[in-house]
């Protein structure tokens, strides 16, 4: 059949490409095959086309950002994670240790100050920790439509090289942006990022965000239409780290990636995307995967600045 065909032809051509490799930051991510390679297609109608690898798991990592983003601005409003949370591209790494002059804030929720900022708002006021990361768990879930696991080995083996989160996390503390331990929040977030997911779950929570918070397969309206405007623009504008202005001229689809390979496009009203590589470039974005959507927008004239 048409759709995927078509994706088998083009994971073909990317496989040429063995430049970059997985993340070596921690061992658990630097021994992953780097020669898996999946991308999956799924519709605002609920219909799904996948090809490659595309059941095989793996970590979430940064791709949770903009969905606990979300759960942040449903669960408290706009008014409070916007006063601790700014949504100015950094043009910077990802685990930049950098904050708003002023007010000490992080300039957008796609890097790690924003994101780990994000994880402390998400749920209720009070919210224990641990009760605050299943809060978490059961909302990518919801994304997902499908009950999400954590990988505890990851978890734990980031949680020893956290000195970088952990310093940003303190930075944060000082400036009253965090009121509780910074540890306790670094260790939610890296949960959070430690969430085991598939390129078709991955392309499934990008397809709720196209389809306005809806799932298109469960049908839960898992945050509101506003709350989903204001994660894609944050996705066009910041998700792709220092390659944001490259990815928004070439490729020009919401997105966003994560060091384990995945990475997603969601496309309003239209379709979610989700490609799986773990050879990354030098932003941290995958290799395989930044070529894939290329073609795919490319191909299917999806660059959301072309005139149809
Ligand atoms: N857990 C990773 C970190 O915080 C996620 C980074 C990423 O995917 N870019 O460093």
């Amino acid at each position: 059949s048409l759709v995927p065909d078509y994706l088998e032809g083009v994971l073909a051509d990317v496989r040429q490409d063995a430049s970059g490799q997985p993340a070596q930051y921690i061992p658990e991510l630097a021994a992953a095959d780097p020669d898996r390679l999946a991308a999956v297609f799924a519709t605002v109608d609920g219909r799904v086309y996948g090809a490659g690898d595309s059941d095989a798991e793996f970590t979430i990592q940064s791709i949770s950002k903009p969905f606990v983003y979300a759960l942040a601005l449903a669960d408290r409003g706009f008014a409070p994670v916007l006063d601790k949370i700014g949504v100015e591209p950094s043009g910077e790494a990802f685990n930049q240790i950098s904050l708003e002059r002023e007010t000490g804030r992080p300039l957008n929720p796609m890097i790690n100050a924003g994101a780990i900022t994000a994880h402390s708002l998400a749920g209720l006021d009070g919210m224990g920790a641990a009760t605050r990361v299943e809060r978490v768990v059961d909302g990518l879930s919801a994304f997902a439509g499908r009950r999400l696991a954590v990988d505890e080995s990851v978890c734990a083996s980031e949680m020893e090289h956290a000195h970088r989160n952990l310093a940003i996390a303190h930075m944060l503390r000082s400036h009253g942006i965090l009121e509780e331990d910074p540890r306790d929040v670094v260790d939610g977030y890296v949960r959070q990022c430690a969430v085991l997911v598939s390129t078709r779950d991955l392309a499934m929570m990008a397809a709720t965000l196209a389809n306005g918070g809806r799932n298109p397969v469960t049908g839960e309206q898992v945050v509101d239409a506003r709350v989903v405007r204001q994660v894609l623009s944050v996705m066009a504008t910041c998700g792709m780290y220092d390659a944001a202005g490259d990815w928004a001229t070439q490729v020009g689809i919401p997105a966003k990636s994560g060091v384990a390979g995945g990475l997603i496009g969601a496309l309003p009203g239209q379709i979610g995307i989700a490609t799986f590589s773990p050879r990354l470039d030098t932003h941290g974005n995958s290799v395989r995967g930044v070529s894939l959507f290329g073609r795919f927008s490319a191909d299917m004239g999806l660059h959301v600045m072309e005139v149809p």
